[in-house]
């Protein structure tokens, strides 16, 4: 479970984030939806403490965030707590960012390896074991630069897996692709989602949020405008905001 409570984020005196609530269950998929500079990447990377936030808290399988500090000058105050909660959100981004000059085996096995100082060998196993449940097993030996986007996106995938986090959270990750690579790339998404991953979602691709979210949120301008069930936040929303963001993005 990842519980994010009244979180502030500003970046000097831009305010992003104006005090969000959001929870992903064990096993839920949660999709972020909003416009762009809403404030959805930083919500990710604040929640795996990537990026510092100011007020509030993050709270990951009932263990909260230590800080140490106040407003601008808030860190994590737990290292060990620090790696600990990164390691167990994986992120896939946008733009994959695999290592060019690393296979992709050697890609999917670089952190478990270096981060968590794992056996290799089960390591190796484990990662020919991701590449082929996201359907790029044959891949191994190539680099990321042989391989289309939607299967570097997947390799990214299986990287992140390969991590064993307790959750995954996800950037935009059709967003660079071609739609026919796009689609590859939503089928592993929703395996993933079908055998119960805790997933938090950044995506504009309201079909996917609609297929694989147990609940959407909608940010606007750092607030959440208005949340709920896919089929009812996508067929009836409540506000003008995101009736528009809608009819815009449809
Ligand atoms: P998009 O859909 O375009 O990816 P987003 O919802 O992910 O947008 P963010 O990337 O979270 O939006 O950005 C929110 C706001 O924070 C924007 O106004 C952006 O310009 C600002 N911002 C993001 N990162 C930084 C940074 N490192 N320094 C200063 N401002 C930033
Ligand atoms: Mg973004």
């Amino acid at each position: 479970v990842i519980a994010i409570r009244n979180l502030h984020k500003a970046y000097g005196n831009l305010e992003v984030l104006k005090g969000v609530d959001i929870t992903a269950p064990a096993g839920h998929v949660v999709s972020l939806i909003g416009s762009s500079g809403s404030g959805k990447s930083t919500l990710l990377r604040c929640a795996n403490l990537l990026e510092d936030s100011q007020q509030g808290d993050i709270i990951f399988d009932g263990e909260p965030v230590k800080w140490k500090g106040t407003g601008l000058n808030r860190r994590p105050a737990d290292h060990a707590q620090m790696i600990r909660i990164r390691t167990n959100l994986s992120m896939v981004f946008q733009q994959f960012n695999l290592w060019a000059h690393m296979t992709i085996l050697q890609n999917v096995m670089e952190a478990p390896l270096t981060v968590l100082k794992r056996d290799r060998a089960e390591v190796e196993d484990a990662a020919r074991r991701y590449l082929d449940k996201v359907g790029i097993g044959d891949k191994a030996d190539a680099y990321p630069a042989m391989l289309s986007g939607g299967q570097q996106q997947r390799a990214a995938i299986a990287r992140a897996l390969c991590m064993e986090p307790k959750a995954l959270l996800f950037d935009e990750p059709t967003s660079a692709l071609d739609p026919e690579l796009e689609q590859e790339v939503v089928r592993v998404i929703q395996a993933l989602a079908e055998e119960g991953r805790t997933m938090l979602i950044v995506t504009h691709d309201m079909r996917m949020a609609a297929d694989v979210s147990d609940h959407v949120v909608f940010l606007h301008q750092g607030v959440i405008e208005e949340q709920g069930a896919p089929g009812d936040l996508f067929t009836n929303p409540q506000t003008d905001r995101l009736r528009g963001f809608l009819s815009a993005t449809l």
